[in-house]
């Protein structure tokens, strides 16, 4: 089985998981199929039912290309129906080569409006969630599991995820982080091949994702909202510095915050 042909059965038994726990915010009887006029929204149903999945509408990397190269090619993707409302595509940002890579949901207002990914409120706080390992922003890489922002920051749809698969897994063929830290449950389920469990299942957990250790936090969107849970996030934060350096991270300078120390 090649690597393709794998990737995209993952996906499927992610989707069909999905369906399977009756996940509200994802059901694919919520996907009303008069938004998808032309679409496969029917083949996906019936490719999950067969466990397979359909390939990325522009599916992973060519040889010899670059991160910079990949971004550029599918920049114009119009692979979903978030092409439509999207100002920006929301690739990444951060070192090509980073050993650690956070993965979020999908672009909100602001990404859109900039083109990159965690630049608002939310962006903020991450950006001091990433120091207080001893990182900037400049020595991880911080992706979005979709590229396009969903309408009203609704969670993306089970098809979205499914055509933008391609990309994100290019990215991470490129890249080749040692840890995967995910933001959010979403995130999280898709990462732990847990979809629909809950954040305190998937937290202090060390995961694996083709190779590739995974942590897992919360949002640092409903760390806005729950400032009470901030200090459970630094914990994950320290299980992941510390799994990164088990790992071999190479970028281990910076100072890890230990409050009152
Ligand atoms: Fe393409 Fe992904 Fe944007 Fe959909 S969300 S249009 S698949 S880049």
């Amino acid at each position: 089985m090649d690597t393709r042909t794998e990737l995209n059965q993952m996906a499927a038994q992610f989707l069909r998981q999905l369906e399977e726990r009756g996940e509200s915010f994802l059901l694919l009887e919520d996907v009303n199929l008069a938004d998808y006029p032309g679409t496969q929204v029917d083949e996906l149903k019936t490719d999950i039912a067969s466990g397979e999945a359909p390939a990325a509408s522009v599916s992973g990397t060519r040889p010899g290309e670059s991160l910079e190269e990949f971004g550029a090619r599918i920049a114009s993707c119009t692979g979903c129906i978030l092409h439509e409302s999207r100002t920006n595509f929301v690739f990444g940002a951060g070192d090509h080569g980073a050993d650690m890579l956070f993965i979020g949901e999908g672009p909100g207002a602001e990404e859109d409006r900039q083109g990159l990914p965690f630049v608002g409120r939310s962006g903020q706080l991450l950006t001091k969630i990433i120091a207080s390992i001893g990182f900037t922003r400049e020595e991880i890489y911080i992706a979005n599991m979709v590229k396009c922002r969903p309408p009203g920051n609704r969670d993306p749809r089970p098809d979205e995820i499914s055509a933008c698969n391609g990309h994100l897994l290019g990215q991470l063929d490129l890249i080749k982080p040692k840890v995967i830290v995910t933001l959010g449950r979403f995130s999280a389920g898709y990462f732990h091949g847990s979809p629909g469990a809950a954040m305190r299942d998937m937290r202090g957990q060390v995961g694996e994702f083709h190779g590739v250790k995974v942590v897992s936090t919360y949002h640092p969107a409903a760390l806005l909202r729950n400032p009470n849970w901030k200090r459970g996030c630094w914990e994950d934060m320290l299980l992941a510095r510390k799994v990164y350096d088990q790992e071999g991270g190479r970028t281990s300078r910076g100072e890890v915050y230990r409050p009152g120390g």
